[in-house]
């Protein structure tokens, strides 16, 4: 594929700022394999003609979402893919994605520098990055993600969200913790859209518990089986009637084509920065229609900067199904961002202005920076 026609001229990348950033939670955040009390992620702006770009990494500390963590990807951001950029000129997002392409796997560190790039790009052309992306509205309709905790607190949550407008509820499960808690909250909540998320903690063998599922007339089922195992859901999938959703089996184009050809996903969770970045993502969400299969944006616990972003995704227009990027009030008692990124009846605003639309807290940010690298071309 030849490099798109350039609507601008190239921009130089001149400078770059790496940091690496704590936020504490609200409350412990609980899936299937583990508990987050605190997110730490890189924080990477680039510049270029006077303008900054930003953007964060999703990787957790350790590798149990996918494989990458926090500690490889600063080290390949701060040795290899900056260096690399550094002082090259780009005339699209595109273009840069493409020079990063030759580098296997590494789908969230790439993403980092690639969606900073997406954000400078549209501010240099002044306009919104859902603009530039393909996307339009002006708010986007949300769901909320609950993790796992006891069945009484769980049904309360689910009310005050209901409550809130939240258009979809997904309930985090794991072997164990899973057809109790439907059966209580379908009673409590017949109308409700209710979804499960497993983080990869079934195997086929628990196809016969995953069918009583059902039962509880879920919009979808999201990751029951290996992160990486596109094959055995759509085994699954054959023996089952709820929809699977895919979240972690899905990093590029080629992983959905190869899901939606076997019917291994009937719905797909698309999140940027786990796919290298909004060009792939923006595949993978032309395949899915293609295919006739929805998609929603997820969530990564992000602070303002990656939720301004993902945001923007969301208005593309076969995101059909509430994504993951409720209030960030829910996470933070402090965003990074002077913006609040609050929802309101269950939907959630797009940011306003240039790029994605939010700017840094910076006095916040220096106390919860916990190191940071200047680069200059
Ligand atoms: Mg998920």
């Amino acid at each position: 594929m030849p490099d798109p026609a350039p609507t601008r001229a190239p921009l130089r990348i001149d400078g770059a700022t790496l940091r690496l950033v704590r936020l504490p939670l609200v409350t412990p955040f609980t899936i299937a394999t583990g508990t987050m009390t605190e997110k730490v992620f890189p924080l990477l702006t680039l510049r270029a003609d006077g303008l900054e770009g930003h953007a964060e990494g999703v990787m957790d500390p350790l590798p149990d979402y996918l494989e990458e963590t926090v500690a490889g990807a600063m080290d390949l951001l701060d040795k290899v893919l900056l260096p690399q950029l550094l002082g090259e000129s780009f005339a699209h997002p595109e273009s840069l994605a493409r020079r990063l392409a030759p580098w296997r796997g590494n789908y969230m560190a790439r993403a980092t520098v690639e969606m900073a790039f997406w954000d400078l790009w549209a501010k240099s052309l002044n306009l919104p990055l859902q603009t530039v992306l393909g996307g339009e509205g002006a708010a986007v309709d949300v769901g909320v993600s609950l993790g796992i905790g006891p069945v009484a607190d769980t049904l309360d949550r689910i009310a005050a969200h209901l409550a809130q407008g939240y258009r979809r509820i997904k309930l985090k499960v794991r072997p164990g913790h899973d057809i109790a808690l439907l059966q209580a909250a379908r009673r409590e909540f017949p109308d409700a859209h209710l979804t499960v998320d497993a983080n990869c903690c079934y195997t086929l063998a628990d196809a016969g518990l995953i069918a009583r599922m059902d039962d509880f007339g879920l919009d979808y089922i999201e990751q029951p089986l290996g992160w990486d195992d596109i094959h055995d859901h759509a085994v699954l999938q054959s023996r089952i009637r709820t929809p699977i959703c895919l979240d972690e089996c899905i990093r590029t184009a080629e992983h959905a084509r190869k899901a939606l050809q076997t019917d291994a996903a009937r719905v797909v969770n698309i999140k940027v920065g786990r796919s290298g970045g909004h060009a792939e993502a923006r595949r993978i969400h032309d395949l899915c229609a293609a295919f006739q299969v929805p998609v929603w944006c997820g969530g990564m616990l992000e602070s303002g900067i990656g939720r301004a972003h993902n945001i923007h995704l969301s208005t593309l227009p076969n995101f059909t199904k509430p994504g993951d990027t409720s209030s960030a009030s829910r996470y933070f008692t402090r965003d990074i961002v002077e913006e609040r990124l609050e929802t309101s009846d269950g939907r959630m605003p797009v940011p306003k202005g240039p790029g994605i639309g939010v700017t840094l807290d910076l006095d916040y940010l220096a106390s919860a920076t916990l190191a940071t690298r200047d680069f200059r071309a």
